[in-house]
């Protein structure tokens, strides 16, 4: 059994209290590791660590920041198989996902920010009566980083690394689900030399530690990625000690297909973006609206499509879809696919759970699923289920797909699929989502906004508007006359 640790000042150690909680192989059903059920004694430690070293963090200069962030994207990247492996083991991601999207993504973020942090500057506005304003940005402090098991070491170095370039220390609390990535990840740091108490990552429940962080008093920021209902909750908290804020939370995300699509194309990025782990993006597209001319030609050619995408062992480099990460997740979306079946939804493909034979006997897989024949307002249509399901709703023209896209309460991301570029630009405009792609999905570049309205979040995160999140705007007055 593997045991996962805490890290805290510099130094690697099981909760205080010795509790641990069981880490799961989605894959196989079985309990593999054992992470630190930490409690209010290893998050005062770990904030009481992240205190003493702030002040020197925010005055080493940007470079040495930038240099450090860099030695920990080497070293990522020197570990990346390793890294992969323990990614798809951990989440029953397949591994071929782990090894292209997860772990460059993390070594991408740790360089984007390193970067960032030389290349972040200060505005100055002047005066034509003679004066001037200049803008520090000063750290906050201590910040709390808190992140979800979908993408665990790739979410969590999207936080951790701006605000350790702009200057803060840092108390992450990683999904109680997935911790193994960001133990490994706490390890690299250590050998690469980060001053201690720099970062510290303290293993544990939502409830129990991450609550716990939420409401130290000596946490200035919380970055938070995850469900909307636990977004509520953290703000909750937060609003009366006025703490600042970056929500990042569910979707239920539109894929708007218009009759004059590249056809082919539009099919193949639908199952991409309704499938890609698992249905286990935020990003995700669950809705596909489909313009009615077109609408049962691209249905049958979508379930054919979908029909094909098997789930399988996540350790084989051939598998594409693999495992539900836990037992509870895997329940919820097989409750959502029966709750859709009663208010009258068609199953066209999938539906069911799957047994992957040999090793995965065992795990929590569900075959892709496509329903068709459900109302806009009904709970699948409208809640978030985040897992291998997607509904099609067919719409008229550009006025319904608008409505339609915009019925829920969500607003985090929409893809539009049309070769009439006006009609395009008009109805990215008018989707109610922080990100819009257009004849694409999740084609990301790590210096634009990226977040959600409305119930999907609140507050930018990416590029500079991660930097500015983790600093402090002091506006200074020169009158010069
Ligand atoms: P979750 O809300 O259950 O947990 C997220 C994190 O919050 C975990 O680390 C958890 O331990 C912690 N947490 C739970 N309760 C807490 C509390 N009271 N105080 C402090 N921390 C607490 O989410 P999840 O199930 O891990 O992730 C799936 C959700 O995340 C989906 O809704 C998905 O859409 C969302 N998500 C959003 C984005 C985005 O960028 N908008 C990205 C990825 C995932």
């Amino acid at each position: 059994m593997e045991q996962i640790l805490n890290f805290i000042g510099g130094e690697h150690r099981p909760a205080a209290s010795g509790s641990t909680l069981p880490v799961y192989d989605p894959a196989t059903g079985s309990v593999y590791a054992q992470a630190p059920d930490s409690d209010a004694s290893d998050v005062e430690a770990a904030v009481a660590a992240a205190h003493c070293a702030a002040k020197d963090w925010g005055r080493t200069p940007a470079d040495q920041r930038a240099a450090l962030l860099h030695r920990l994207a080497d070293a990522v990247e020197r570990h990346s198989e390793e890294l992969a492996q323990a990614e798809s083991r951990d989440t029953g991601k397949p591994i071929a996902s782990a090894r292209s999207m997860d772990i460059p993504r993390a070594i991408a973020n740790l360089r984007f920010y390193a970067a960032a942090a030389t290349q972040f500057a200060s505005e100055s506005h002047a005066m034509e009566i003679g004066a001037i304003n200049y803008t520090l940005r000063q750290p906050l402090g201590v910040v709390a980083c808190i992140s979800p098991w979908n993408l665990p070491l790739y979410l969590l170095t999207w936080k951790i690394a701006p605000a350790l370039a702009a200057g803060n220390a840092v108390v992450a609390k990683p999904s109680e689900v997935t911790p193994m990535t960001a133990f490994l990840f706490s390890r690299l740091a250590e050998a690469v030399g980060l001053p201690a108490g720099v970062l510290n990552i303290v293993h544990g429940t939502g409830p129990g530690a991450g609550q716990t962080l939420v409401d130290h008093p000596d946490v200035k920021a919380i970055s938070f990625t995850g469900g909307t209902a636990t977004g509520a909750r953290i703000a909750a908290s937060a609003a009366p000690r006025f703490r600042k804020l970056s929500l990042e939370m569910g979707g239920k995300n539109p894929t708007i297909v218009f009759d004059d699509c590249d056809f082919e194309r539009t099919v193949a990025e639908t199952v991409r973006a309704g499938f890609s782990n698992t249905g286990q993006i935020c990003l995700c597209g669950s809705r596909v609206l489909v313009q009615r001319g077109i609408y049962e030609r691209f249905r049958d050619a979508l379930v054919a499509a979908v029909a094909e995408l098997t789930p399988g062992d996540p350790a084989d480099d051939a598998t594409r879809v693999g495992a539900i990460v836990n037992l509870a997740q895997r329940d919820k979306v097989l409750a959502a696919i029966t709750e859709a079946r009663a208010l009258g939804g068609t199953v066209l493909t999938g539906g069911e759970p799957v047994m992957v034979p040999g090793r995965c006997a065992q795990g929590w897989f569900i075959a892709p699923t496509v329903i068709e024949g459900l109302p806009a307002d009904c709970a699948t249509n409208q809640e978030e289920i985040f897992g291998p399901v997607v509904t099609l709703l067919p719409f008229e023209d550009e006025a319904e797909a608008i409505a339609l896209a915009n019925s829920v309460r969500y607003g985090l991301a929409a893809s539009i699929w049309t070769r009439d570029g006006a009609r395009a630009h008009r109805v990215a405009a008018a989707v109610e989502a922080g990100l819009v792609w257009i004849n694409c999905w999740m084609l990301r570049d790590l210096r634009v906004p990226m977040g959600g309205m409305k119930d999907s979040g609140v507050g930018r995160e990416g590029g500079f508007e991660a930097m500015r999140f983790f600093t402090e705007a002091k506006t200074v007055t020169v009158d010069h006359r």
